[in-house]
């Protein structure tokens, strides 16, 4: 299944969650047959050659799409999750949101210094929960290889916000 086919799977809701907001939202996507592993595999293709260990997804999107990158792969999978979900002792870092505030929060002991990561999630908006995302790996003192999105709102400019390092994304909008 080609880019295109994919891109026209995503379906736009308009007004959500908030008014002036369009939602992408990938359950058309996911429900389709094969449409999920042709998404992961395009997600994947320009990272097969590096050393990956982990990958690390975000809550709760970035969950479905990094788990089956890592079992395709053999890699590790890490859940980077909202606040209050993890059990033991983490790492915390706020966060502007397209619509509001957050944080994201990591457990400290997921990553060792020097772990080469593949950080993941469904969409780039306006880059706020990938950058924050990317402030704790570097607290962690994780190797950053990439960052892998399925779906780029480039007009929001949020690759402005990312630190310095390879970014690919399947789709941009
Ligand atoms: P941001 O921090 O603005 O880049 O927002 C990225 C996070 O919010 C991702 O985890 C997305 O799942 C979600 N998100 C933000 N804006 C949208 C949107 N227009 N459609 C779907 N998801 C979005």
């Amino acid at each position: 299944m080609d880019n295109e086919k994919l891109s026209s799977l995503i379906r736009d809701v308009p007004d959500f969650p908030k008014p002036g907001i369009s939602y992408k939202d990938i359950t058309t996507l996911l429900k389709e047959p094969s449409a999920l592993k042709s998404a992961i595999g395009a997600m994947v293709k320009p990272f097969l050659n590096d050393k990956i260990e982990l990958v690390v997804g975000i809550e709760s999107r970035g969950f479905i799409l990094g788990a089956p990158i890592a079992i395709e792969l053999g890699w590790g999978f890490v859940p980077m999750r909202k606040p209050g979900k993890l059990p033991a002792e983490k790492l915390s870092q706020e966060y502007d949101l397209e619509y509001g505030s957050d944080s994201i929060e990591i457990h400290a002991d997921a990553i060792s210094a020097g772990q080469k990561v593949l950080l993941v999630d469904d969409v780039l908006a306006t880059g706020g929960t990938l950058a924050a995302s990317c402030q704790l790996l570097d607290k962690l003192e994780a190797e950053i290889v990439g960052i892998s999105v399925l779906a780029e709102l480039g007009f929001l400019q949020g690759r402005k916000k990312l630190p310095d390092c390879r970014f690919e994304t399947v789709i941009d909008y």
